[in-house]
């Protein structure tokens, strides 16, 4: 969506993705713990208001839990799903393959990124699933969805 672009112009902003001051990857995950706003997108939503992230180190779904100020959520239509089980299903089967196969990890579903095989491999990036929901106690998150298909769209159940 170009969001950090757009929001560097006037912000000091840190994602792992973009390499800033020579800071490590860790620094940047650690600057964008410890920052006022979140930014995100989730891996499944519920029709019913349930909200799925699998995370690899924890920062992200840790970051939606406890810890800023405000949160926003950004997701698009086609992480809608009916119910808790197809959202979590979207989330297993379709985020995490094509993720893992994003960042080119030596994982069985990464070949064909038709769904997730549950691997015990070394290079797994799915090792936590954190389900909102409610909005924490003391968290201000904003959902923001968009009427387009966005990040990972894959096949469908
Ligand atoms: S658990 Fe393993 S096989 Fe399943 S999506 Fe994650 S990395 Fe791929």
């Amino acid at each position: 969506m170009g969001l950090y672009d757009i929001l560097s112009a006037h912000n000091t902003v840190y994602s792992h993705h973009v390499p800033k001051d020579g800071m490590t990857t860790g620094e940047l995950r650690a600057a964008a713990s410890g920052a006022d706003i979140y930014l995100s997108s989730v891996n499944g939503l519920s029709e019913d208001g349930e909200i799925i992230n699998i995370d690899a180190q924890g920062n992200r779904v840790s970051s939606t839990l406890y810890g800023h100020r405000r949160v926003f959520l950004v997701i698009g239509e086609n992480k809608l799903a009916p119910d808790h089980d197809k959202a979590l299903w979207r989330a297993r089967n379709i985020a995490g393959p094509l993720n893992a196969r994003r960042l080119g990890r030596k994982t069985p579903c990464t070949a064909k990124a038709d769904r997730c095989y549950d691997c015990r491999s070394p290079e797994r990036i799915c090792r936590e699933l954190v389900v909102l929901w409610q909005c924490p106690i003391g968290m201000d998150i904003d959902i923001v969805l968009i009427h387009e298909k966005l990040g990972y769209r894959g096949h469908s159940k």
